[in-house]
């Protein structure tokens, strides 16, 4: 099974995990979070199918990234053709960064899981907003340092908000913002 269906890709970004990254975003999420912010990847009809070797090879064009962000929807729905793309994109030299709404304890094994250096795993809480570090929506969302690739160093990467106006006037966000904040940019925006 080759073909992804996806959200958005983001060529480059440093809004979405450590370093430079190109950020994928998977279409359809089974998790559904109460307070999600990403609502519109839930259904799997929506996005865009893309086989994972045109994603891989479009990933391995782009220069001066050090890896890859999954993120969603739930990467893990989607766990057999976007393994294949994190083992190859891997075996050339890239980091993967998973997100997922499971915990870890709950995901069975895959190439997906096998191939990724840096886990983030736990659904959203909207009631235990993350005070402090860097990427998660909340508290109970937990760093799994799956390879040596990464350790606690990257706790002291800030967090940012990554603004991009687009040549039609839309505006993209990267990155992880808490409601008040984007209101508080939208606003400045407007003025
Ligand atoms: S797992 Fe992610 S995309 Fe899915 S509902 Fe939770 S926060 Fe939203």
């Amino acid at each position: 099974m080759e073909l992804l269906n996806l959200h958005r890709i983001v060529d480059v970004t440093a809004a979405e995990g450590p370093g430079v990254r190109c950020a994928v975003w998977t279409q359809g999420c089974s998790v559904r979070c109460p307070g999600c912010f990403n609502p519109q990847t839930w259904t799997t009809r929506g996005g865009f199918p893309l086989p994972w070797p045109e994603l891989a090879a479009r990933v391995l064009a782009v220069e001066g990234i050090e890896g890859v962000t999954l993120l969603g929807g739930e990467p893990f729905d989607q766990a057999e053709p976007l393994g294949r793309f994190a083992a190859a994109v891997r075996a050339a030299g890239l980091s993967v960064m998973t997100f997922t709404g499971h915990v870890l304890a709950e995901l069975p094994p895959s190439e997906l899981l096998a191939s990724t250096d840096l886990l983030v795993d736990g659904p959203f809480l909207a009631d235990r907003p993350e005070p402090s570090r860097p990427w998660v929506g909340s508290e109970n969302q937990r760093f799994h340092f799956l390879s040596d690739r990464y350790d606690e160093s990257i706790f002291t990467t800030p967090n940012r908000l990554e603004l991009r106006i687009a040549p039609d006037g839309g505006i993209e966000l990267n990155g992880f913002a808490t409601t008040e904040v984007l209101e508080a940019l939208l606003e400045g925006d407007r003025r």
